[in-house]
Formats: C-alpha cells, structure tokens, sequence
C-alpha cells in the first residue's frame, strides 16, 4: 500500500466534484480524504490524523480543534471563516486561511446586470412581450445612464471593480467608505448623506457588521432626493426588509435590484416578489463555473503552501504567525 507523507481531509463539500483539489493535493502525493461529515464526533474521528483540512460548512469548535494533534492548517472555501473557532486555532497554533477574492468579477457582474436590467427594464419587458404584449409604451419612462451618479456603499474590492464597469457608462462614481483614507482612482469620496443625496443609483459593497446592520433603513430612504435605483449584492441584512418594501410602495426609490435577501429565501407573501420594480436573483453573485474551479484550486494550495513550508496567501488568524505548528516561511 501507498504511504503518504501528509493526510488532507476536506470535513465537508457541496462542490459536486473535488477534481481541482485532488490536482493540489496529488501534486505533492499527499493523502486526500471526502468525509462529508458534520458531528463534532465523527469530526474527530476522521480528523485526527489529519495534517490539514479543508472545510466548507462543519463547524471546527475548540473541542474538534483539540483533538487533531497534528493539524497545521485549515482552509476555508470562500470569504467567511464563522465554521472556525478562530480563537482556539490561533491558541493551538493552526493557521486558518481562506480565499477572499475569488469572485470580485462574479458580483460586480451581477451589480452591473441588475443595473441594466432596471434602467432598461429588460425583464419587465420580457416577461410582456412571453405573454402576447408588444408595447414599448408600457414601460415609460426610461433614462439614459450618461451624465448620472451612482454611489457606491463601500469601495473595497468589489465596489472598486462595479465602480471601473459603470465608468464606461459615462456615470459619475462617489462612494461612502469611512475606513478609505483617500479616493480610488475615478472615484469621488463623500459622506453618507451626501452619497444617499446625490446618487441616481446606489450599490451596496460593505460589509454586513454591527455597524451596516439596517445602515440602509427608514431615515436613509427619506434622504435619497433622487429616487435611486437601489442594488445590494452584499449581504440582505445591511438594508431594513420593512423600510425597503415601505420606500418602494411610496416611490422614495425607483426600483430595486436584490441579489441577497433579510430572509433569503423570501417568504412566498413577500411584496417584493410581486412588485414589477424589484429584480431578485437567489444570491447568486459569487457563482460562475470559473470561479468555483478557482475557489477549490485556491482552497486546496493554502493546505498544499503550509505542508510545504509556504505561507498561505490569505492567513485570517495572522496572530498565529510566530507560533505555528507548521514551519513555514512568511
Ligand atoms: P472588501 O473588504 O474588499 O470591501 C469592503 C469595503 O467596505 C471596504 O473598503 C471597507 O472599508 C468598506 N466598509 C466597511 N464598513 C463600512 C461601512 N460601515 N460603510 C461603508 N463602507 C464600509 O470586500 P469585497 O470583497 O468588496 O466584498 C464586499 C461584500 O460583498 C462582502 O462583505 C460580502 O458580504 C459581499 N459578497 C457577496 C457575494 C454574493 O454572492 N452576493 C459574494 C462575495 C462577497
């Protein structure tokens, strides 16, 4: 039988295939291991022996943690590390990594699809002209994009790429990000009132925390002087679902583009489902076959860096650095 110098297991996968991940981890003959397990027991057991892991949604708590000796490293596919006790994995030396920008492209795509789609009201249209309409009237008015604003809620790495496409549109690009200590280029930096004052769109690219939790709510609305089209492909709890709906059946906005949701899925009585305004799409931002193959690819090398004495290119717990089981190289 084959002996193997390290051992990999991924806790837990909905990819469909692990095809790039065995590329990574066959490269440097290491032993991969699909477990797909949940429970912190059976965690435990198919974990123990592990040099690294890879892991999606089972949560690795300080007792899983604990019990794998010689676990050096854990990767998180995505963005989001909360499946990590990052407290524990930093006291016990693991480093946790993940793979913050796999998909910048993917939701600024999308921001810019659901932009177009209201401005242009393509699928209002659409769904017209499928049920025997033909009628361009019925979508009066429409507008040109030249010559408007748009103000962008948060400019890090993906306002910052929406910001780029909707430049070619001849639109004028302010952002509100208090933490941007000066202004990308092409982008004006102002504050909130003023973004939400002047902004004939407005999308939203912080992220959801304590302090952007409802940030887009009642008083928000009432200062949006230009009846904004509003788009979030961030996370649905930064704007106040009943606000939302309220603004929209007061006409305070011009329609809504909504890729993540208060509630997602949405409740079946949901006004927002029924509104002509509003294009949703089931947070889907992140997804296109490319970016997925590179999620995995990249979630397997930050493991496959740390076994070979590499630094992973994103460490979330960079306070392990300095007292790492693993002996890497920064
Ligand atoms: P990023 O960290 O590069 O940028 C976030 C920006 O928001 C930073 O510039 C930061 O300074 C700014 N910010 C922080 N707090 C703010 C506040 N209170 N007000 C205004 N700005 C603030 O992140 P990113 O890669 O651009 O991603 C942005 C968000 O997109 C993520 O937080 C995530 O929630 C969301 N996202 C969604 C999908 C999807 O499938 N729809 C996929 C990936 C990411």
């Amino acid at each position: 039988m084959e002996r193997h110098q390290y051992r990999v297991v991924i806790t837990d996968c909905d990819h469909g295939s692990i095809e790039e991940e065995k590329e990574e981890f066959g490269r440097m003959g290491a032993e991969l291991i699909l477990a797909q397990v949940q429970e912190e027991k059976d965690l435990i057991r198919v974990c123990k022996d592990a040099d690294g892991l890879v892991n999606q949604y089972a949560l690795l708590t300080r007792r899983v943690l604990e019990n794998l000796p010689k676990c050096k490293v854990v990767s998180r596919y995505g963005v989001g590390v909360d499946s990590v006790d990052l407290k524990a994995a930093t006291d016990l030396g693991i480093i946790v990594a993940n793979v913050p920008d796999y998909c910048m492209d993917e939701v600024a795509n999308q921001t810019i699809a659901m932009i177009l789609t209201l401005i242009r009201k393509t699928a209002f249209f659409d769904r017209k002209v499928k049920s025997g309409e033909w009628d361009f009237r019925q979508g009066i008015p429409i507008y040109r994009t030249k010559g408007k604003t748009m103000g962008l809620i948060g400019c890090g790495k993906i306002g910052l790429e929406v910001g780029k496409r909707i430049s070619a549109f001849g639109v004028k690009v302010m952002t509100f990000d208090p933490y941007l200590e000066k202004a990308p280029e092409g982008v004006e930096l102002k504050d909130f009132d003023t973004v939400l004052k002047e902004s004939d769109f407005i999308s939203i690219h912080c992220p959801l925390n304590d302090s952007t939790r409802h940030l887009i709510g009642d008083e928000a609305f009432k200062k949006m002087e230009k009846k904004p089209f509003l788009i979030n492909t961030s996370r649905g709890p930064i704007i106040d679902g009943k606000a939302l709906i309220q603004a929209l059946e007061q006409g305070l906005i011009s329609g809504a583009g909504l890729d993540v949701l208060e509630k997602e899925p949405p409740d079946s009585q949901s006004p927002l489902l029924k509104m002509e305004n509003v294009v949703l799409s089931p947070h889907i931002g992140f997804y296109s076959e490319e970016s997925i193959s590179e999620l995995k690819r990249r979630t397997a090398k930050n493991v496959s860096d740390v076994l070979m004495g590499r630094g992973p290119d994103s460490v979330v717990n960079r306070k392990v650095l300095g007292k790492t089981r693993a002996s890497i190289s920064d």
